[in-house]
């Protein structure tokens, strides 16, 4: 019989016995949520990036949503977005009533097109929800400008960007508030977990307010002073994200080394398209390696070969304009968003991770190869 190679994972975390230690320090001290443990993360992630203030939240998606209250998004006000993400940047403002406006992405960013989202902007509009994809800054300066122009807010989903560069400095530092995801397919992991960022102490204190259902700075564990939520992140979870804050600087090279092997690797077969590689204004931080493919048969063919060889992959990214719920309460079809469309169908996530051997990198680079 012929011997299997070993699968190749999609994804994976990459921890150590310093989280643990600091885990098992929250353990032991008996304040499991709302304890020191928090706060100590909350300054450490802070200081990574160079921001002021920083509040952890339960998901990534808990964090956009107390931007979108921050932002006073109510229903009917339109929000302009991206079709080419995951579906928690437009839920988001769905929660508060607002109104998705998918603008089309730009094909070499994957980001939103800043000419299509002024093409987008009604006298309704509200706010933008811009999202790094994939760990590519967007074009956070045209975007603010329109916002600007407009009198909109300006949300910044970098859920998968934490590290990322955008015109010499880390998202997050660049005014508008952002939130980063801690799931562990991210580059750090909470289990579940993300944080906001601001510049803001009025808006970093309202944070940590609606995210312990509405309570006050003074007052007592009963006194609720706003319509708040359980988006608190524990001290558990908050003990493996202070030990991934301290391995950053260890983390974010090794993604970039891993994705560099697969830029080598794969650079010679022909039908596959790299990701877009950074330039002076964008260094990408690496979240996953998607490459894309000439059409959606040749990726389903790759996929059969994958699955049979026992490599993972996903297909990154549908367009959210056209997910089953969208259809159904807006009545989005094909047509409307083509650039994105186009990608979707053609886009494949291949197994990227911190602690990813090149040898695994080889092969599935070869069975890439053979598939095509
Ligand atoms: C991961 C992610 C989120 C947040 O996801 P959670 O699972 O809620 O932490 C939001 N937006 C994008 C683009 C993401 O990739």
């Amino acid at each position: 019989m012929k011997q299997q190679a070993p699968p190749v994972p999609l994804s994976g975390p990459y921890l150590d016995e310093r989280e643990e230690e600091l885990v098992l320090e929250v353990l032991r001290s008996g304040r499991l949520s709302l304890g020191p443990m928090v706060d100590r993360f909350e300054e450490a992630f802070a200081a990574y990036l160079g921001v002021p203030y920083a509040a952890a939240v339960s998901s990534g998606t808990a964090g956009l949503h107390l931007l979108c209250i921050s932002a006073g998004i109510g229903p009917g006000d339109e929000v302009i977005t991206s079709p080419y993400s995951f579906a928690a940047s437009a839920n988001c403002f769905i929660y508060e009533g607002g109104v998705p406006v998918f603008a089309d992405i730009d094909p070499r960013t994957l980001n939103l097109d800043p000419e299509a989202v002024r093409a987008a902007v009604t006298p309704r509009t509200k706010a933008i929800v811009a999202v790094d994809i994939y760990g590519y800054p967007c074009e956070l300066d045209a975007l603010r400008a329109i916002a600007d122009e407009h009198g909109l807010a300006l949300i910044e989903d970098a859920c998968e960007a934490l590290g990322a560069l955008y015109k010499g400095e880390p998202l997050g530092v660049h005014g508008p508030p952002a939130v980063f995801a801690f799931y562990p397919n991210k580059q750090m992991t909470t289990g579940e977990g993300g944080i906001v960022t601001t510049h803001s102490e009025d808006e970093w204190r309202r944070h940590r307010s609606l995210r312990n259902q509405g309570r006050g700075d003074a007052g007592g564990w009963l006194e609720h002073v706003r319509l708040g939520f359980n988006y608190r992140l524990s001290d558990v979870a908050s003990a493996l994200g202070l030990g991934q804050v301290e391995k950053l600087g260890e983390i974010l090279p090794l993604r970039a080394e891993v994705a560099r092997r697969y830029d080598e690797l794969l650079a010679g077969i022909d039908g596959v398209e790299l990701p877009l590689a950074d330039d002076a204004d964008h260094i990408r931080s690496w979240f996953v390696y998607v490459v894309a493919l000439p059409d959606n048969a040749t990726r389903e063919r790759v996929i059969a070969t994958f699955e049979r060889e026992g490599i993972g992959f996903n297909r990154y990214l549908p367009s959210i304009h056209l997910q089953p719920y969208m259809r159904e309460r807006y009545g989005f079809r094909e047509g409307m968003c083509p650039v994105s469309e186009d990608l979707s169908s053609r886009t494949l996530a291949l197994p990227f991770f911190t602690g990813l051997e090149r040898d695994a990198q080889e092969r599935v680079a070869e069975v890439l190869a053979t598939a095509l």
